[in-house]
């Protein structure tokens, strides 16, 4: 269990860090920024809804 802190963008593969702006699904699917304004706040992958990722505390 836990977040699993993934490193790049699953969609263009840009690096993300873990205290940067990066998107997540309630499965960890993992995007940045740009690539979840193109998708509309809508995982790909599941459907689910993209929120920012916390950061790392
Ligand atoms: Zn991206
Ligand atoms: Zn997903």
């Amino acid at each position: 269990m836990g977040l699993e802190m993934r490193a790049t963008c699953e969609r263009c593969d840009e690096p993300l860090f873990a205290n940067g702006l990066a998107y997540i699904c309630s499965y960890e699917c993992t995007f940045c920024a740009s690539c979840t304004r193109k998708l509309t706040h809508v995982c790909p992958n599941c459907g689910g809804e993209l929120v920012r990722r916390p950061t790392r505390v």
